[in-house]
């Protein structure tokens, strides 16, 4: 497992890292491709702070950084699309006005509220609260088009009160089943991001009968991302991947390069 493609940088508000810092990490821990995938995260404001940042100085900062590494490491220019059911429209114009090699669209905001919160979550069951991102997890991936593969399918476990204990794919196969197979029909993937692990889950996103699932509802589409948002955490834990995919049914994983996937061997 040589790319980890998805970490974040001081471009998102919840990382300090320096850009270089990340990518020298990378080339240390061997490995030949990342991706930086920045947070924008349109109408989310935490404490009067916006989750956007300024795309032309990041790309001009990462051009940069990729022909100071072009012999070490191929360094990707990605972001991770904070998905809004009424943000179909500006995600469209977002995404095309730079080239962009890989975009995940994921879900941080609930009706407006993130499940890393506990309020979130007071006054009802975990179960509830994760079917409900579930459904509104299938409402975004209908209204916002523009990206290549949905983030961290079940990243809302790691912040119920009792995590996976009102959790599993059987109690919500319905309702992923619709997710996945709306992302299959559409040409889109999922990916694995180890982060769960970090988080003490004993699984990363998503559970591995989620992956079993994808594979044999015939997804092929599959990105491998840490979601470091540190030095340290850059490929956090890869050396597990390749069985984990292959016990999956995963002969491939994916690597995206100007919006194409690019599928490798495990
Ligand atoms: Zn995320
Ligand atoms: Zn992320």
């Amino acid at each position: 497992m040589l790319s980890d493609c998805h970490m974040h940088t001081e471009f998102s508000l919840d990382s300090e890292a320096n850009p270089e810092a990340m990518v020298e990490s990378a080339i240390r821990k061997g490995l030949d491709a990342v991706c930086i995938t920045d947070h924008e995260d349109k109408d989310y404001i935490s404490q009067g702070n916006q989750w956007t940042f300024d795309v032309a100085q990041y790309f001009t900062k990462l051009r940069k950084m990729q022909e100071k590494y072009r012999d070490k490491i191929s360094l990707r220019i990605g972001v991770e699309i904070g998905l809004q059911p009424h943000l179909g429209e500006y995600y469209q114009n977002y995404v095309s006005q730079k080239p962009f090699d890989f975009v995940i669209g994921s879900v941080h905001l609930i009706k407006a509220k993130d499940p890393y919160y506990q309020e979130f979550f007071e006054g009802r069951r975990d179960g509830d609260a994760y079917e409900e991102t579930f459904a509104e997890t299938y409402e975004n991936i209908k209204a916002v088009e523009d990206f290549d593969v949905l983030g961290h399918l079940d990243y809302v476990t790691r912040y119920g009160r009792h995590q996976a204990e009102e959790y599993s794919y059987a109690r919500f196969a319905d309702i992923i089943d619709q997710i996945l197979r709306y992302l299959i029909e559409h040409g889109k993937g999922i990916e694995l991001n180890t982060a769960g692990l970090k988080y003490g889950l004993p699984y990363a996103h998503p559970h591995m009968d989620v992956l079993k699932r994808y594979r044999g509802m015939g997804g092929e589409i599959l990105t491998v991302g840490s979601d470091a948002h540190k030095p340290e955490h850059v490929a956090y834990d890869f050396q597990k991947v390749p069985e984990l995919l292959e016990s999956c049914g995963f002969r491939y994983y994916t690597e995206f390069v100007g919006r194409k996937p690019v599928f490798k061997k495990l």
